[in-house]
């Protein structure tokens, strides 16, 4: 029998908001098939992060399905301070972003205050300034101490408190900010599995954020969100760094010109599945349908892209945060990332070029089973090592049922494309654990008999523990 109709490769990651913070719509995100649920620290309170951390882990107990936790924390982040109405900007108007008090405006010459004081250090007369998304363009005329002076090039309204993007100034704020630390400090506390870290700029801020987690103790797995010109020039030294890449595609095409956005997320995934990292494709994936109930043609094109780029993930932001139809877009991904599924490994790229041992082993299990049609493959793993090896190598059609007897492992294996995990503890007998999984799944229904299993564990020889790849049948 063929049991992997059941199965779907790409994972799905939902970004928690309004429309979906109720336990009735948590419920059915991840019934649906959301695999890790996002909160985006740039809107939460503490008290609001705590309280949907708990709710997602007691939804997740009570349905049976525990899924992973991703705190998304804002970095380094420019933004302008308050107005007391919004402002229509004018095309040709000359405006004044401030940094110091005495820098304000005058009746002539409107301005708005920016959180950043050494901004007039970083920029440079010419710069670009765009504020709240890119939706105002201005170009730097002048700078003093107390403010740069601006042409508005691109009119319309500004808000309080919008984000301001510098496309290709390096800006010299910390990676890592106070914020930063005290959202961190409150998901470690709350058990969250990944700290999704903004606007990475270099290996060193993910360092950084390596050095925080040790002192806590934590074993946070960290994603590097790659959004502007820095992170692209330093694209392989902050793979090799993190334990997973985000391409946050909103400020990426604001940071970069539009039409690279395309050749980034093509030589991200590439990079990530060289140097084995997963890799998450992020924002706009179904932007129409924060309104509308079906997705536009492009859109199902750009989600089917990252699937057939064998991305590890694609998320969704405003789409389950706001959006009026959260758990169809759920649905939506899911039906897409399975009907491309099954043509993606007809021109697989070979991922990886391990030279470790180990890998090879995995590599040999892939092998065996991509040879073998509605082939499983089985593996047992203490850290989460040997199912992300045998994920990075990217199996035409098999899926990783990976065991562990860790639940943080358990959870964090929820990133990983095509892996499936199940808690289990191991026996102190290789050969009594392959059994005990085998039972479990029969008993979940992910096997039966006559169906072929490529298993990639140790097994004990002599009193010694080896490396090994078995092909069983199911009996
Ligand atoms: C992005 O910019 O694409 C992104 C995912 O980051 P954020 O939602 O934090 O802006």
């Amino acid at each position: 029998m063929n049991t992997t109709d059941t199965f779907r490769r790409t994972k799905i990651i939902c970004t928690l908001g309004p429309a979906t913070e109720s336990e009735e719509m948590l419920e059915q995100l991840i019934r649906s098939g959301a695999d890790v649920i996002r909160l985006n620290m740039a809107h939460a309170k503490h008290d609001w992060t705590r309280g949907v951390i708990r709710r997602i882990r007691a939804v997740s107990q009570r349905i049976g399905r525990d899924v992973a936790i991703m705190m998304d924390i804002k970095g380094p982040e420019i933004r302008t301070g308050d107005v007391a109405t919004p402002m229509e900007l004018k095309a040709g108007e000359i405006f004044d972003f401030t940094v110091k008090p005495g820098g304000q405006g005058s009746e002539e010459v409107r301005s708005v205050d920016v959180n950043y004081k050494d901004l007039v250090k970083d920029i440079t007369v010419g710069d670009t300034v765009l504020v709240d998304n890119g939706l105002l363009r201005l170009e730097v005329l002048a700078k003093d101490e107390a403010r740069i002076r601006c042409r508005v090039l691109i009119p319309g309204e500004l808000k309080s408190r919008r984000h301001i993007n510098l496309p290709g100034v390096k800006v010299n704020l910390p990676s890592f900010t106070e914020k930063d630390r005290a959202d961190s400090t409150v998901g470690i506390e709350e058990g969250i599995d990944f700290l999704a870290l903004s606007f990475v700029r270099e290996a060193a801020d993910i360092e950084l954020l390596r050095a925080f987690l040790a002192e806590k103790k934590s074993k946070v797995r960290i994603i590097a969100k790659i959004e502007d010109q820095s992170a692209i020039a330093n694209l392989a030294e902050i793979v090799q760094a993190c334990d997973g890449l985000m391409v946050a595609r909103g400020d990426l095409g604001i940071e970069c010109p539009f039409e690279e956005l395309p050749v980034i997320q093509r030589r991200a995934v590439n990079a990530c599945l060289a140097q084995g990292r997963p890799v998450i494709i992020a924002t706009h994936m179904l932007e129409s349908m924060i309104t509308q109930p079906v997705p536009t043609r492009a859109e199902i094109t750009d989600v089917a892209n990252a699937v057939f780029e064998q991305a590890d993930c694609v998320m969704l932001s405003g789409e389950t945060t706001i959006g009026k139809y959260p758990i169809e877009c759920v649905k939506m991904l899911d039906t897409i990332a399975r009907r491309i599924e099954q043509e993606d490994g007809k021109d697989r790229r070979l991922a990886a070029n391990f030279t470790g041992e180990r890998m090879k082993v995995l590599h040999s299990a892939v092998v065996l089973a991509n040879e073998l049609p509605h082939a499983k493959l089985l593996t047992f793993t203490r850290h989460g090592f040997m199912a992300q090896g045998l994920a990075l190598l990217r199996p035409t059609h098999s899926p990783i049922l990976a065991f562990t007897p860790s639940i943080e492992v358990y959870r964090q294996l929820r990133l990983l494309r095509a892996v499936e995990p199940f808690l289990m503890p191991l026996a102190s007998e290789p050969n009594e654990t392959i059994e005990n999984a085998i039972s479990v799944l029969r008993r979940e229904g992910r096997v039966s008999a006559g169906d072929r299993i490529v298993i990639a564990t140790d097994i004990l020889a002599q009193d010694r523990l080896v490396d090994s790849v078995q092909l069983r049948t199911v009996r």
